[in-house]
C-alpha cells in the first residue's frame, strides 16, 4: 500500500494537479481546508487570478503529503464525487483530505497584524518562518532559475518582508496553545543579504528569541539557509537547532554555475562543499542536510551528489522541480516519475545505511525524504 501512495505523490509532483470548476467554486466558499499561501514562491506554472483560493497540499492515504502545484495541463484533477473532494484520473477516482486550516489563520497578533502575515504553516504539522521575504540575487538577475520568490512577494503574498522575533514567538505560543499536539517543528528559512554572516547570524536571533518565548514546549527549530563565510557560527546553531539545511540545489558543477549563478559567483561551489564539511564537524553525522532540487541535472549526476553527501555524513534531502510562474524556469519540463522513483530508491539505501532521517517528517510536501526513510520506493 505505502508503494502505492508514494507512486501516486510522484505521479502528481511529476504532473502537478488540475482543479475543476466545481471543485474550485466549493473550495472559495469553505473555510475548513487549508489555503495556500505563498511565503517564497508561486508554486503554480499558471496563477488562477479567478479563484485565488486553491489547496496548499493533499494527503494521500491519510498519510503522505504532497504539494498541490496547480497546472492545468494535468490528467490528475481534483473534483467533486458526491460532494466530497477526490482525485480523478480518467474514471478511476482516489480518496483524499486537505490539511485543516490552521485555527489561527485570521487571528492577530499583539500589534493587530494577522498570525498568517508573520507565520505559515507548512505541510501540516510545520510553524515556517520566512524572512527576509526578498533575496539579493534578484537585484540583478542572478536568482536560482527555478526560484519565484521575487514574483510571490510582488503580487501574491501579504507576508511581511521581515519577521521580528517577538512577534513570530508570540505566534508560535499561540499556535501551540490553540492546537496542542499539531505543530512538531519550527522551520526557519529565508532570501539571502549580501552579508553571509548576517544573513546567517538573523536566523540564528530569530531562532533564538522564538525558543525563549517558547521554552516549555517540545517543538524542534531547524533552518535552511545559506551558509556563512565564517564556519564559528556553526557553533552557534549548535546551541539553539537541531538541524540545518543549506541548499547546494545542483552537483554539477557546470550546471549550478548555469541554474544558481548568484550562488555560484558570490559564495562559490568549493566554499559551500567546506562548509558542509565544516557543519558536520560541529553538528555531527545526520544532523547537517543538502538541499537538491530534482530536475535540474542529469540522474547519474544527483545520484553522485546524493552519495558524495551520504559519504560525508550530510543528509541528501530532495526536493521535485515544480516550473514557477515568474520564474526563469516557468516552462520547463518537470521530471518523470521515473526519474524521481530511482532518486527515492538511492536515498533509502543511503538513509538506511546511514541512519539518517528526514529533515521535516511528514511534512515535505514537495521532498521524496520521509518517503525515502520509509523505504517507499518501489
Ligand atoms: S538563494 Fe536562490 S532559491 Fe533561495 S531565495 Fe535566493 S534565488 Fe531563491
Amino acid at each position: 500500500m505505502l508503494f502505492e501512495t508514494v507512486g501516486l505523490k510522484l505521479e502528481l509532483l511529476s504532473n502537478g494537479v488540475n482543479f475543476s470548476k466545481e471543485f474550485l467554486d466549493y473550495f472559495q466558499n469553505q473555510s475548513t481546508h487549508i489555503e495556500k499561501r505563498r511565503a517564497y514562491g508561486t508554486g503554480d506554472s499558471v496563477i488562477l487570478e479567478s479563484n485565488p483560493h486553491t489547496p496548499q497540499e493533499i494527503i494521500l492515504d491519510g498519510k503522505i503529503i504532497t504539494a498541490a502545484n496547480y497546472n492545468p495541463n494535468s490528467a490528475y484533477r481534483v473534483v467533486l464525487a458526491e460532494g466530497y473532494p477526490a482525485l480523478r484520473l480518467g474514471s478511476k477516482i482516489i480518496k483524499i483530505t486537505f490539511p485543516t486550516r490552521p485555527t489561527v489563520y485570521g487571528k492577530h497578533l499583539s500589534n493587530g497584524e494577522l498570525f498568517e502575515t508573520h507565520l505559515t504553516v507548512y505541510g501540516n504539522s510545520t510553524l515556517g518562518v520566512f524572512s527576509p521575504g526578498h533575496c539579493y540575487y534578484f537585484n540583478n538577475g542572478r536568482e536560482c532559475k527555478f526560484c519565484s520568490l521575487g514574483a510571490a512577494r510582488e503580487n501574491l503574498s501579504d507576508h511581511k518582508m521581515r519577521i521580528k522575533g517577538d512577534l513570530a514567538g508570540e505566534a508560535v505560543e499561540i499556535a501551540t496553545e490553540v492546537e496542542s499536539g499539531r505543530y512538531k517543528r519550527v522551520l526557519f528559512n529565508g532570501g539571502t543579504i549580501r552579508n553571509y554572516d548576517k544573513g546567517y547570524s538573523m536566523h540564528l536571533d530569530l531562532m533564538e528569541r522564538v525558543k525563549e518565548r517558547n521554552a516549555a514546549s517540545k517543538l524542534e527549530y531547524h533552518l535552511i539557509s545559506m551558509p556563512p563565510k565564517d564556519f564559528r557560527l556553526f557553533e552557534r546553531f549548535k546551541g539553539l537547532g537541531n538541524n540545518l539545511s543549506m541548499s547546494l540545489e545542483v552537483f554539477n558543477a557546470d550546471l549550478f554555475s548555469e541554474v544558481c549563478p548568484g550562488k555560484s559567483q558570490d559564495y562559490t561551489r568549493a566554499r559551500f562543499l567546506s562548509a558542509f564539511e565544516a557543519a558536520v564537524e560541529v553538528l555531527g553525522r545526520g544532523n547537517v542536510y543538502a538541499g537538491f532540487v530534482a530536475g535540474m541535472e542529469p540522474l547519474e549526476s544527483i545520484i553522485d551528489g546524493i552519495e558524495y553527501f551520504g559519504n560525508m555524513g550530510v543528509v541528501p534531502a530532495v526536493a521535485v522541480f515544480h516550473p514557477d510562474a515568474g520564474s526563469h524556469y516557468s516552462t520547463k519540463a518537470r521530471p518523470s516519475v521515473d526519474f524521481l522513483n530511482t532518486i527515492g530508491k538511492k536515498m533509502s539505501e543511503i538513509y538506511q545505511r546511514e541512519g539518517f532521517r528526514p529533515l521535516i517528517e511528514g511534512s515535505g510536501r514537495n521532498s521524496l525524504d520521509t518517503e525515502a526513510y520509509l523505504g517507499g520506493f518501489a
